[in-house]
């Protein structure tokens, strides 16, 4: 009997994938089929099933947050390191460090999986909670850690955030801002009529929103803005690269951090964090690193590294501690 039983794909697994197989042979039986088909058939048949069923063991392996592990050590993300001496960057299997000072003291330590600083730090600032049954109030940090779902996590825990986004350091060199004149963020936005306006003074109108959706699943909205008419435009082509009428795609909420961010790191305070930042938190990444030689986790497995970290921390506020009270001994 024909089996007329559809069969979906959305999601795939080894069984169906296997029925699928077996569908396709009942209904070659007993048919001429040429030696390539056959031999597909029986590639497919003892290949196909089993290769699911091993990635389907590696993604539970990753998680959500991965799209890589070491086979030594599977809690590992492969991530790029500092060159070596030759100049060739290095792939291996890594953990990401994540530590908070306070004058040169670690005052909270994380261990992450994945590789990009921004998702660490909800994590770190909750582990901080965890530890001192509050948030800090103040937060100081470089552009890695400067997204809209960071600005947004530090608003929403009222803690003043000192930290830069991408953009910070470009926006104060003035060579680099003479060079692109006419980036969406140096046209000037009417708030009210909400429209924006064009390097010639042609108003760019709403052309409606979308919603994107970051890699930790954090939704951000994106307003779209198009000029009416760039054809006789003497500045088409340095405006803008695209064919038809220049549109822009504005996220109106992270510019709103960026000013806050940008208010606060041009503040006196701000430009004091700044300045602490850099004689704070990098000597004891270079303390551990450079004149402890800490180059490599001895153990393996994120629990058994989150512990070596532990100790690394408290022999490190134990040596900070010494050399306070030698120099006061002195
Ligand atoms: S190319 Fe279009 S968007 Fe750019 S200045 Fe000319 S009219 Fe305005």
């Amino acid at each position: 009997m024909k089996d007329t039983t559809p069969t979906t794909f959305a999601e795939i697994d080894s069984a169906k994938v296997k029925a699928t197989i077996e569908k396709i042979d009942a209904a070659l039986k007993d048919k001429p089929v040429s030696k390539q088909v056959k031999q597909k058939l029986d590639y497919a048949k003892k290949k196909w099933p089993e290769a699911l069923d091993r990635y389907a063991v590696q993604e539970a392996i990753m998680g959500d947050n991965r799209n890589s592990y070491s086979k030594t050590d599977t809690d590992a993300t492969f991530m790029r390191m500092k060159e070596d001496h030759m100049g060739n960057g290095q792939l291996k299997p890594a953990y990401n460090m994540q530590i908070s000072t306070s004058n040169q003291f670690i005052t909270n330590y994380t261990i992450h999986q994945n590789t990009t600083d921004t998702n660490t730090l909800k994590e770190h600032l909750n582990e901080h909670k965890r530890c001192y049954h509050s948030m800090p109030t103040v937060v100081t940090a470089d552009a890695g850690y400067g997204s809209e779902e960071n600005y947004a996590f530090l608003e929403k825990e009222q803690v003043t955030a000192y930290v830069k986004y991408g953009q910070f350091d470009r926006e104060q060199n003035e060579t680099i801002q003479q060079k692109h004149p006419f980036t969406a963020d140096k046209l000037f936005y009417n708030e009210k009529g909400d429209f924006y306006v064009c390097p010639m003074g042609q108003r760019m109108e709403k052309k409606g929103n979308y919603v994107r959706e970051t890699t930790t699943g954090f939704k951000q909205t994106i307003t779209k803005y198009q000029a009416k008419d760039c054809s006789r435009c003497p500045l088409n082509g340095v405006c803008h690269k695209s064919q038809g009428n220049r549109v822009i795609e504005v996220n109106h909420n992270l510019n709103r951090h960026k000013r806050e961010a940008k208010e606060n790191l041009q503040s006196e305070q701000g430009i004091a964090h700044r300045k602490q930042r850099c004689h704070d938190v990098e000597p004891v990444f270079g303390n551990i690193k450079g004149n402890h030689h800490f180059k490599r986790f001895m153990l393996k497995g994120k629990e058994k590294v989150t512990t070596e970290t532990g100790l690394l921390c408290l022999a490190q506020n134990f040596r900070k501690k010494n050399a306070i009270e030698v120099k006061k001994a002195a």
